[in-house]
């Protein structure tokens, strides 16, 4: 994946101050760019090393290049860091006294520094772009530069200035870089820092050693321990909505013996400090955060990220769960959803929302900020609750193509995702009966038809006497709104706002009504009443070690056949369950826990035929379906 390098200098300066003997892919490129001066837009992946490429070019022109980033608080940590390496660079920041201010300019001017760091406001103030200019900058990179766009996930109204930033510092070349960009914010970018026939570079979003599953969440508690276990011992992040829930989850997880701390923006700096540390140092190896978790953390050997409630964008959803795996080794990353998390959202937003025009001299653009945030939390939905591969949804998301049909390594493509066979069948009963109630009622009143129940609104409404009565009785009325709030989330139907919320059809119903297009909706799950326990699962309780080994060389050899890790066959609680239960045939093997349908297909015969072969050689019993999952 790396590649080499063809200008000495470039290699050079990265060996010496980085101690690096290759660039990764697009590096070279936007070096390049840079060191010729010409404008650039370079959106990789967090992680991706986007800071070397405005950084290494300064050391090779040695020039005085400004580097501009939203957070004086991340500003500061890379200061230290190019500082450790020695590389001069310092930051100009509103903190600093009027004596200290003196100080560093007079080291401009002398030409003590690499790199000048700067907050937009800064740049932009009334005495420094005078002062750059005297002193001569040859190049300014803009870090997070989709804070530009009112389309990204993080709007900044003072980026918007930067528009002005090529005549108030002619000459320079300026160079974008982002790690979430989706098309639209990309061209919002270039249009609004007024680039000049930029190079424009996007690297790859997808990130193939990382394996998704987005699944309902039902027992949070359980759930979360669940994974942890799975990767006992190893790094995992926790994702959660409110600080709140961050110290619940930690808590419970410590209770259940889990060496976990929560971290969040309440925190002091030292209690943030010392989680960083003993995260990074691996004294600690699950941490529960907040978004504010994330920047700056050094430890690549993550193997689990698991988000406890949907994240508001898919922008932060590939970040964060871009923190797994950074090693290049297998990593999981699990998804809890459920749709109370799209309402807290936009709780929160709108709350947000209001406060702010309460204040506001530019409503439009907070309006239009709070409508985008909408649509991004739309997005994520929609990603949750489709079943499309999760790579695929990511990638094309930022506007990548997807050549592969099966990644291998989603729940989707896993065949862990179980599909209502008549999906758009059931999905068209469902509009109809909306339309027939004439778009009034709520879900609960909607499923009561659906089902054909026969209470008292019913009755005095006569909506027994309706087509659509009955017409899902073969489904339980959970099921059945399981089933509506799944075609509310696609965006088949529309809900009100409001304390009575009623669902509506809505401008994409007709579409799904004449039968135009196919939809997919997810077996609404019916409660197991055999269930093993997550304590069960990671245990080995009634597990013969001498059979796990020999299902898990089975799981290595069909891993080699199909070029995957092992895990992505089954994971080891799988292989652990069909230890313990000994399924005798194709049915009982589907109560296992991790046996969909379609790895029952595939690998079943060949895990029966070794459990056979096992039975035959060591006696024990098999289980036939009864007490079984
Ligand atoms: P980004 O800004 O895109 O999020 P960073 O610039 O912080 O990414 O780089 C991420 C990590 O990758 C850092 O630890 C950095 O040292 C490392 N890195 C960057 N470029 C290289 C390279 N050419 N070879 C090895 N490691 C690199
Ligand atoms: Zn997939």
């Amino acid at each position: 994946m790396d590649v080499t390098i063809d200008n000495p200098a470039v290699a050079e300066a990265l060996a010496r101050y980085w101690g690096f003997d290759r660039l990764r892919p697009l590096q070279g490129e936007a070096i390049a760019a840079n060191l010729a001066g010409r404008d650039s837009l370079l959106v990789m992946p967090t992680g991706g090393g986007k800071s070397l490429t405005y950084q290494l070019p300064a050391l090779v022109a040695n020039s005085l290049d400004v580097v501009v980033s939203p957070l004086v608080a991340l500003m500061k940590d890379q200061v230290d860091g190019l500082r450790e390496a020695g590389i001069p660079a310092v930051a100009f920041d509103g903190s600093l006294t009027h004596a200290e201010r003196g100080a560093i300019r007079d080291e401009l001017e002398a030409g003590a520094y690499r790199l000048l760091f700067l907050s937009p406001e800064m740049l932009l103030g009334s005495a420094l772009p005078n002062f750059l200019r005297t002193i001569g900058v040859r190049a300014v990179a803009i870090d997070e530069a989709h804070c530009i766009s009112q389309w990204g996930h993080d709007f900044r109204p003072e980026y918007r200035q930067l528009a002005g930033l090529r005549d108030l510092i002619p000459g320079v070349s300026i160079h974008a870089c982002t790690a979430t960009a989706t098309p639209r914010v990309r061209e919002d970018i270039l249009q609004q820092l007024n680039l000049r026939e930029p190079e424009v570079m996007v690297g790859s979003f997808d990130r193939p050693n990382l394996t998704y599953r987005i699944r309902p969440r039902e027992n949070r508690r359980k759930q979360i321990l669940e994974e942890v276990n799975r990767h006992a011992g190893e790094a995992a992040i926790i994702y959660a909505l409110s600080r709140r829930d961050t110290e619940q989850i930690a808590d419970a997880l410590r209770k259940d013996g889990v060496n976990a701390a929560f971290y969040h923006a309440g925190l002091t700096r030292d209690q943030r400090d010392r989680v960083h540390e003993q995260f990074a140092r691996e004294r600690l190896d699950v941490v529960v955060a907040t978004v504010a978790f994330g920047m700056g953390i050094d430890r690549s050997n993550v193997r689990t990220v698991i988000h406890a409630s949907m994240p508001r964008s898919i922008e932060h959803y590939q970040q964060e769960t871009g923190r797994a795996g950074r090693d290049g080794d297998p990593a999981e990353c699990v998804l809890l959803h459920s749709y109370a998390d799209v309402e807290r959202w936009r709780g929160l937003a709108e709350r947000s929302f209001n406060e702010a025009m309460a204040e506001t001299d530019d409503p439009e653009s907070l309006r239009a900020g709070f409508e985008s945030q909408e649509q991004l939390l739309a997005d994520m939905n929609a990603l949750a609750t489709n079943a499309i591969c999760r790579h695929r949804s990511i990638v094309e998301y930022f506007g990548e193509t997807y050549e592969q049909e099966n990644c291998g390594s989603c729940d989707v493509c896993l065949g862990e995702v179980d599909l209502l066979e008549d999906s758009t069948t059931v999905a068209r009963k469902v509009l109809s009966c909306v339309a027939r109630v004439e778009s009034r009622f709520g879900v609960q009143h909607v499923a009561d038809v659906l089902c054909g129940a026969d209470t008292d609104t019913i009755r005095r409404l006569r909506h027994d006497e309706l087509s659509t009565h009955g017409l899902l009785a073969d489904l339980t009325k959970s099921a059945v709104s399981n089933l509506i709030h799944q075609l509310i989330e696609q965006g088949w139907l529309s809900r009100t706002p409001g304390d009575r919320p009623v669902v509506q059809l809505n401008e994409q119903s007709p579409t799904l009504l004449r039968g135009e297009v196919e939809v997919s909706l997810l077996q609404p799950r019916i409660k197991k009443t055999r269930s093993t326990s997550a304590a069960e699962d990671a245990s080995w309780d009634g597990v013969e070690r001498g059979l796990f080994e020999a299902l898990r060389t089975l799981r290595r050899e069909i891993a080699d056949e199909i070029g995957k890790p092992p895990y992505v066959v089954f994971p080891d609680t799988t292989l652990r369950a069909l230890a313990r239960h000994r399924p005798a045939d194709m049915a009982t093997l589907g109560f296992i826990k991790g046996v969909g349908e379609k790895k029952r297909r595939s690998y079943g015969p060949r895990f029966l035929e070794a459990l056979d072969q096992w039975s035959a050689m060591h006696g024990g019993g098999r289980d036939i379906g009864i007490g079984v999952v």
